[in-house]
């Protein structure tokens, strides 16, 4: 593999592949699988990971908002796509481009059914996403009869799917709350079925509900962390292989005297001791936020952990290379080999979603 020369992040499709088999492997052979793209496939690239998806077979797509799926669809995506987050505002630009809104409440529900009749759309597919125990968006349990006389009055849309979102399925100590949600779940797709007489597509489980749920499976699971290579837990993590590993180089090398600091604010200052530092080109407005400076993140150089110093800037970032024997261009490793963005992410208490998700749109995207 070439050795980076600037800041880049490598996308290893493969272990996309190998992601994709191994989650596909835990379910039964006609569960579809939807894949979540939203927020540019966590911080890689949407279109190269849906298109190298939709080859491999995937079912379904989501992505949390209706501009999100308009680039899917500019760039050639095919497979349907739910929008997991519509907002009424771009609900004319969701149907010209084909994709599918989640409904949570009264209000979106009856916004989208009168711009899709003004549109003159009969039985546009539209999934019902129900609250169970996330509390975040979501029609109540009480509210089956309501969606349904809403359903039956008109021909506008079509009710394709009904789903819900698991609060805690990474979480093996809140097992009886999720199985709670899971029998809830089912409770309402049976009143639905019910009154309105065939029962959609189910669906609630997430990576976690993939890995630690097979009775949430339903008829289709929705995963987006695992594809891109992480676990709910450490022994799931390592059949999983992260996509991405973000890599730069030594920009510049600074030789600290006693009683010198590095950065803004002053904020490291030596202890009067040697300390070698290595500047390098990315900073925060690529991702690596400012929680991970003053010793809290860590680079690997030549195999060896590098701790970042200072305050992280803008644009670039300091580490401790006293102990390391390297030289301006060099190599870094940010996340990737040896130690992964779940372990960086680790350092300033946050998870690999964050970490991943912030890597910027200018920091170059490099497909292996
Ligand atoms: N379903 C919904 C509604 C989501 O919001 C998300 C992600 O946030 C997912 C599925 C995928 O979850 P995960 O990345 O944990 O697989």
């Amino acid at each position: 593999m070439p050795k980076a020369q600037e800041t880049v992040l490598e996308i290893d499709l493969k272990a996309l592949h190998h992601n994709f088999k191994y989650l596909k492997s835990k379910l039964q052979p006609n569960t579809k699988f939807l894949a979540v793209v939203k927020a540019f496939a966590y911080g890689s690239d949407a279109y190269e990971v849906a298109n190298y998806l939709q080859k491999l077979g995937v079912d379904y797509f989501a992505v949390a908002y209706i501009n999100e799926g308009v680039e899917l669809r500019k760039s050639g995506i095919t497979k349907p796509i739910l929008v997991l987050h519509p907002l009424a505002v771009n609900f004319k630009k969701l149907i010209e481009f084909a994709l599918e809104p989640s409904l949570y409440n009264a209000k979106i529900l009856n916004e989208f059914i009168s711009i899709a009749s003004a549109e003159k759309q009969i039985n546009y597919p539209v999934h019902i996403k129900f609250n169970t125990g996330l509390n975040r968006l979501g029609f109540w349990e009480n509210d089956v009869d309501y969606v349904v006389s809403k359903v039956k009055a008109t021909k506008t849309i079509n009710v394709k799917s009904l789903f819900s979102h698991l609060a805690a399925s990474e979480d093996l100590n809140e097992r009886d709350f999720t199985l709670k949600q899971i029998n809830n779940f089912k409770i309402i797709a049976e009143h639905f079925k019910t009154k309105i007489g065939y029962m959609p597509i189910l669906h609630m489980s997430n990576t976690s509900g993939v890995l630690n749920y097979p009775e949430a499976h339903f008829d289709m699971i929705r995963s987006g962390i695992g594809l891109y290579g992480f676990g709910n837990s450490e022994k799931e993590s390592t059949y999983l292989k992260p996509i991405s590993s973000l890599k730069t180089v030594i920009s510049q090398i600074h030789k600290i005297e006693k009683g010198e600091s590095v950065g803004y604010n002053r904020a490291y200052k030596s202890d009067g001791s040697f300390t070698k530092t290595a500047t390098l080109p990315l900073g925060h407005a690529d991702g690596i936020g400012r929680h991970y400076g003053n010793g809290k993140g860590f680079v690997t150089i030549h195999g060896q952990k590098a701790p970042i110093i200072g305050n992280v800037c803008m644009d670039m970032i300091m580490v401790d290379v006293t102990n390391i024997d390297c030289k301006e261009g060099d190599e870094v490793i940010v996340f990737g080999e040896h130690s992964t963005a779940e372990n960086l992410a680790e350092t300033a208490n946050t998870l690999s979603y964050e970490l991943i998700t912030s890597i910027s749109q200018r920091v170059k995207r490099v497909f292996l």
